[in-house]
């Protein structure tokens, strides 16, 4: 077989759900972003809705250009499910019923309910001859694979959890296996994680470097507002891919410098909060605009409260007098939106909470609110920590109101970064 970048790999999927609009198509998201660092790249997608003949036609075009394809739903028990069906017809095959999927059904419903399990549920068994049975760890829908013409075919169930773990742990397995003896059967990955940078810029930081390693995949994703560079390489044995790998990343490093703030799954906030945590050091805010989101970012990962303290949500000028001792003064001379606002609302939460840091956080998410002086996009963000570190600076974010406030956050603490890497 030829290497996996040569190789026509697709995605197929079925669902009237899908293609109205009523759920977005994840499966193949997730499923193309696992398979590309592998080296496998989604040529093409293919979505049709619940119709058997648009689900044969579909198979046997497929098959006669793709080496392999993983298809999405239509194994479940109703009436709407025809993808088996279809994968026999498409394969010139007639359908066999899978006695001993059949017994495992029967037992699994026995266990759960005691009512005997509807006849609907048996169309679950019924499977193209030939095919190999994949099984399904956690449902009753068996994913199978079946060769038509060229195409390896994986049928995987819709449901995302089965579809992700068969996908995982039955199809890449056996399409890597594929590769045995191709000088491609170790591979090496790694994601290096930015804040600050945007993604033209990245491609353009890297692109010597990408010259320098050809064998090395590059990759980028945005995750906004971060962008992300992913670094894949194969080889023949795991030794030689994970020097491929590193010598690359070693030149994005130095391209990249303070940009990356983590890699390989960390979160922005879990980065700054292992800072902290290693200066035995501690985190609160105080939120005016962003209602709450700094504190969500900085409670999403496990292990937060071992530097995050908590947070003060003060939306009205009215709390943030009463919650963390803005002086009533200095909102009637500047407003709610100012550097003077914020640099007292990040100086009272650290005096309250007996953090040692606290960033502050007071603008204008719009759509409305915004003055020529003052235009929507205009945040404040404010720090005070140990040391008599406090400062607070004026940002111009632009996009709708989402925008403003993720930039926000990330803008604070980004702020809290420079802070404890300088
Ligand atoms: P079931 O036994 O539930 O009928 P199935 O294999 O027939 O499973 P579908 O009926 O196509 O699969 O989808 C089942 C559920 O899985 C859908 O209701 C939907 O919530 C989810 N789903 C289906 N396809 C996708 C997809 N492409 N991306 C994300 N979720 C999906
Ligand atoms: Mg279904």
């Amino acid at each position: 077989m030829s290497t996996p970048h040569a190789q026509v790999v697709e995605l197929f999927v079925t669902g009237d759900e899908v293609l109205r609009g009523t759920i977005a198509d994840t499966n193949s998201a997730t499923t193309a972003a696992k398979l590309y660092p592998l080296g496998f790249t989604v040529r093409r997608i293919t979505g049709v809705m619940d119709r058997g003949e648009d689900i044969r036609r579909a198979l046997l075009e497929i098959s006669a250009r793709a080496d392999w394809c993983l298809v999405s739903g239509g194994l479940g028990p109703t009436s709407d499910d025809l993808t088996a069906a279809c994968a026999a017809q498409a394969a010139g095959v007639e359908l066999r019923l899978d006695e001993p999927w059949l017994a495992g059904m029967r037992a699994r419903w026995a266990q759960r309910r005691a009512e005997p399990m509807p006849l609907n549920n048996e169309r679950q068994a019924w499977v193209p001859e030939g095919c190999e049975l994949l099984g399904n760890p956690d449902g009753s829908a068996p994913a199978f694979a079946l060769r038509i013409d060229r195409c390896h075919f994986f049928f995987l169930p819709g449901v995302p959890r089965e579809h992700h773990r068969i996908v995982d742990e039955l199809v890449i397995p056996r399409m890597l296996a594929a590769l045995h003896g191709t000088g491609h059967t170790a591979h090496r990955s790694r994601v290096l994680q930015c804040v600050g940078i945007a993604e033209s810029k990245l491609d353009e930081l890297v692109s010597p470097a990408r010259l320098a390693h050809p064998k090395v995949r590059f990759g980028f994703r945005t995750k906004f507002p971060e962008n992300h560079l992913s670094l894949a390489a194969r080889a023949e044995t795991v030794a030689e891919a994970e020097s491929l790998l590193a010598a690359a990343e070693a030149d994005c490093r130095k391209e990249l410098g303070s940009f990356i703030y983590g890699q390989d799954g960390v979160s922005f906030a879990q980065a700054i909060g292992n800072l902290l945590v290693a200066r035995s050091q501690t985190l609160a805010c105080a939120e005016s605009c962003t209602g709450g989101l700094v504190s969500q970012l900085c409670t999403e990962y496990a292990g937060s409260s071992r530097s995050f303290v908590g947070a003060f949500i003060t939306y009205s000028n009215d709390l943030k007098e009463r919650a963390i001792g803005v002086r009533h003064e200095t909102l009637v001379a500047h407003g709610a939106v100012s550097r003077e606002t914020a640099l007292e609302m990040a100086v009272g939460a650290r005096e309250k909470s007996g953090a040692s840091w606290a960033l502050s956080i007071t603008g204008i998410a719009g759509p409305d609110g915004g003055s020529a002086e003052k235009p929507v996009g205009t945040v404040f963000i404010g720090i005070a920590g140990p040391n008599g570190v406090l400062e607070a600076r004026a940002n111009l974010f632009r996009g709708d109101r989402g925008q403003v406030r993720t930039q926000s956050a990330f803008a604070a603490l980004q702020l809290l970064r420079e802070q404890l890497t300088r």
